[in-house]
Order: structure tokens, then C-alpha cells, then sequence
């Protein structure tokens, strides 16, 4: 099994003999052991099992497999959000006194857990611009940095993160680089070919694709060696008090100490853990996610098209456009589409924004993006809210943009919506 195609149908479960064809929803808070001793083996991460549903459930994991193999990684866990993954994987390898550099243009909500709440815990954050200098970047490093951060097409300033540039430079400081590979999916995008380290998703975008569950996965390429920076890393490198001692680097090897650690202590502590029907659903969407992303990235560039072609538009920003200033770097990293979501902006700003929303048809306004049914948000009066105007525009989002999330109907019938949308006064 080698392409992307194929591994969203069939990857990550091979039913034996007799067994369901479909993955089984385990749908069971607990498991049974015949002794204390082995049930305690798995306690102490002697054995791998399963004992209670918080940590691990066995759907979780086979749908977080089929994940590990689209992004080409050696281990990774579902969780119960996308913000969840993206904590996890930060607070994996950060403690209070730690400091991340992130790029400036990320998810609103990503923006808010590391600005406000893990700031709160004592993580301190430098954001950057995804374009700026490297002298820029360079300058956003301290001693106590423990990660890069950043989003591979950013939700929703649709930025291109130069993921081969940020990588090299986050590995020449001995940490790793995260990456939100939400917008792309490996279908479009595998950033680990391009030196990332960690990839993050919220799943419920294009990797469901129907609107039906929140969830997150975090994805180890297992290429980052956390024993050469051990004093950086003492969480995977050093006993773990809470496991009789147990060293994750040691113990589960470079490709798996990551996520052990992640799930052993993180999972255990904060139980985001995914419901299995849930994981269900995802592996759903999974099945037709190169179909549909295809799709998605067709009628978007048909869209981006048609709204550039329109006076009554002010700018179009999306990365399939030769006016883009990430035409480039979209072509590098993904040439077969960045993702579905169009940004633009009307001649009336932003109440004129409000009132071509209210005419739309088909596409319909809803706090989501990345669905196969085409939606539109004005982030500055919905997901950007509590952030300021100087905030909006350190994330790339301005006063008057509006996020449309292309599905994956007729090109046709979209442009249509949007033509009587922007004609109607
Ligand atoms: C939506 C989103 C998140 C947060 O995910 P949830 O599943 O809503 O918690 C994180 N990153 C990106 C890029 C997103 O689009």
C-alpha cells in the first residue's frame, strides 16, 4: 500500500479471519484481565493493553493508525478536539519557565490557548509572521525555547507556512517543529517529507468532512532525537516518578516515547479523550477524504477565480491564484491544491460583508469550515471576536474578511450563489 488513495480506505485495520469488515466500535469503558499482576503490568507500561477508556481505546487506535500512515509516521493518538491535540502536543514537551515560538498566523482558538490559557501556566509564546526574515525568526528564540509552531495553509489567514525554512531553523536550536496540518491533510501535504517533527490535526475539518464529530489527532514522525537534547527534554529523557521510574526514550524508542509519554501522562491527567463512536465517524470520513479534498481544492480555485474577476470584490486570497503571495510556496509544498477555504474581502468592508452574507443560498453561515456542505464565517464577528484590532491583524485577519469554506457541490451552482449574493443590494 504506498499511495495516499488507498491508505484512506484501507489503512490501519486488516480484519483477520471471520471478523468484521468494518472497524468494530468498542464502545466499552473497561476490559477485562485475568489477574491483578497482568492488569498491573499494563499499569506500569510493562505491557500494552487495554484497561480503561480515558488512556486508550481500541477504535481510537485503529483510526489514529490509519492517520499515522496517510502523514508517514511512526505513532500517533486520537484526541477528543483539535484544541486538545495541539495542547498536548505543546504541553508534551513544556513545562512552566518554557518558551514556543509560533507563527502569527494560526487558528483564532490556537491563538487563544497559547496567548492567554497556557500563558496562564506559565508557557510563554513569541509569535512571528510566516513571511518574516530569518533574522526575525532567529530573534524569537531563547534559551528555555522548546518548540516551533505553526499552521502548514493557516485557518483562517490562509497563510503558507515555508515549512523546509521553519523546520531547519527550529532544528539548528535542538527543538522540534510542530506543525497544524488541519487545511491540507496528508492528502495534500505530508509535512514530515519537509523536515517537520510533530503534526497535529483537528479532525473535525476535511478529515471528517460531514459535520459530525470534534475531534484531534497528533501524529510523531519519530525523527526527532530527543536524547541529543536531553537537557531540553528531561520529561522523555528522565525517570517519570508517576510510572515507577520509567525512562519514554528508553523504554518506547525515538519513534514512540512521544506519544507514550503523551498518553500515559496527558491522557491520564485531562481525559480528552475521544468517544469511539466518534472514531467511528472520523474513519468514515477518512474512507473518502483524497475524493473529496480533490473536489474541495476544484471548485475553490473555480470560486477564487470568479471572485477576482468581480468589481465588487477588493481582494481575493487564496494560494491557487497567481496573485497570491503564497503561490509559490503552495506549489512547492502542495501542487495538487492547498485546501477549500477562500478568503475575501468586498469594496463595502465589513458591512457589506454582513449584508452579502445574509443573501447567500447555498453556501450557509455556520461556525465551521472544511465540510463537504459549503459554509461562509466573518471571523471578526465570530471566531476572532475577543481579539483586538492590532490582534486581528498580527493573525492576518482582517475587519473585513470572509472565510468561505468551499464543499464539494456543483462549481456552478456556487458561483451562481455568489453572483445573485454579491448583484442583490
Ligand atoms: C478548527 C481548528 C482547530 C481546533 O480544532 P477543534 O477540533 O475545533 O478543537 C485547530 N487548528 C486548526 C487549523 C483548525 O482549523
Amino acid at each position: 500500500m504506498t499511495q495516499i488513495g488507498t491508505k484512506c480506505v484501507q489503512a490501519g485495520y486488516r480484519p483477520q479471519n471471520g471478523e468484521p469488515r468494518q472497524i468494530p466500535i468498542i464502545q466499552s469503558t473497561t476490559f477485562r484481565y485475568e489477574s491483578s499482576a497482568a492488569m498491573g503490568k499494563l499499569f506500569d507500561l510493562e505491557a500494552s493493553g487495554y484497561f480503561y477508556s480515558r488512556l486508550q481505546n481500541p477504535t481510537a487506535d485503529t483510526v489514529a493508525a490509519k492517520i499515522c500512515e496517510l502523514e508517514g509516521g511512526t505513532a500517533a493518538m486520537l484526541t477528543s478536539s483539535g484544541q486538545a491535540a495541539n495542547f498536548f502536543a505543546v504541553f508534551n514537551i513544556c513545562s512552566a519557565g518554557d518558551h514556543v515560538v509560533a507563527s502569527s498566523a494560526i487558528y483564532g482558538g490556537t491563538f487563544n490557548l497559547f496567548a492567554v490559557t497556557m500563558k496562564r501556566m506559565g508557557i510563554e509564546f513569541t509569535f512571528v509572521k510566516p513571511d518574516c526574515s530569518d533574522e526575525e525568526l532567529e530573534a524569537a528564540f531563547r534559551p528555555n525555547t522548546k518548540a516551533v509552531f505553526g499552521e502548514t495553509v493557516a485557518n483562517p489567514a490562509l497563510a503558507v507556512l515555508d515549512i523546509e525554512r521553519f523546520a531547519q531553523v527550529a532544528h539548528s536550536h535542538g527543538v522540534p517543529l510542530i506543525i497544524d496540518n488541519t487545511f491540507p491533510t496528508p492528502v495534500n501535504c505530508r509535512p514530515f517529507e519537509w523536515g517537520a517533527d510533530i503534526v497535529t490535526h483537528s479532525t473535525t475539518k476535511y478529515m471528517d468532512g460531514h459535520g459530525s464529530q470534534v475531534g484531534g489527532a497528533i501524529v510523531d514522525s519519530g525523527k526527532f532525537d530527543w536524547t541529543a537534547q536531553s537537557e531540553k527534554f528531561p520529561g522523555l529523557t528522565t525517570p517519570d516518578a508517576s510510572y515507577h521510574g520509567i525512562v519514554y526514550t528508553e523504554k518506547f524508542g525515538q519513534g514512540g516515547a512521544f506519544i507514550t509519554k503523551c498518553v500515559a501522562q496527558l491522557m491520564r491527567d485531562f481525559g480528552a479523550s475521544p468517544a469511539p463512536m466518534n472514531a467511528f465517524l472520523l474513519n468514515f470520513g477518512l474512507e473518502s477524504l483524497h475524493l473529496r479534498m480533490k473536489r474541495h481544492c476544484e471548485n475553490a480555485q473555480k470560486v477564487a477565480e470568479f471572485l477576482e474577476s468581480r468589481q465588487e470584490v477588493a481582494w481575493v486570497n487564496y494560494a491557487g491564484l497567481k496573485s497570491s503571495p503564497y503561490y509559490d510556496l503552495a506549489q512547492k509544498y502542495m501542487p495538487n491544491g492547498t485546501c477549500g477555504v477562500v478568503s475575501f474581502g468586498l469594496v463595502g468592508g465589513r458591512d457589506a460583508a454582513e449584508v452579502f452574507m445574509s443573501k447567500l443560498q447555498i453556501a450557509q453561515i455556520a461556525t465551521h469550515v472544511a465540510d463537504a456542505r459549503t459554509c461562509v464565517l466573518h471571523p471578526a464577528n465570530a471566531t476572532h471576536r475577543q481579539l483586538s484590532e492590532a490582534e486581528l491583524e498580527a493573525c492576518g485577519v482582517g475587519a473585513d474578511l470572509i472565510r468561505l469554506s468551499c464543499g464539494i457541490e456543483d462549481a456552478d451552482d456556487l458561483i451562481a450563489d455568489l453572483a445573485q449574493a454579491l448583484e442583490t443590494k
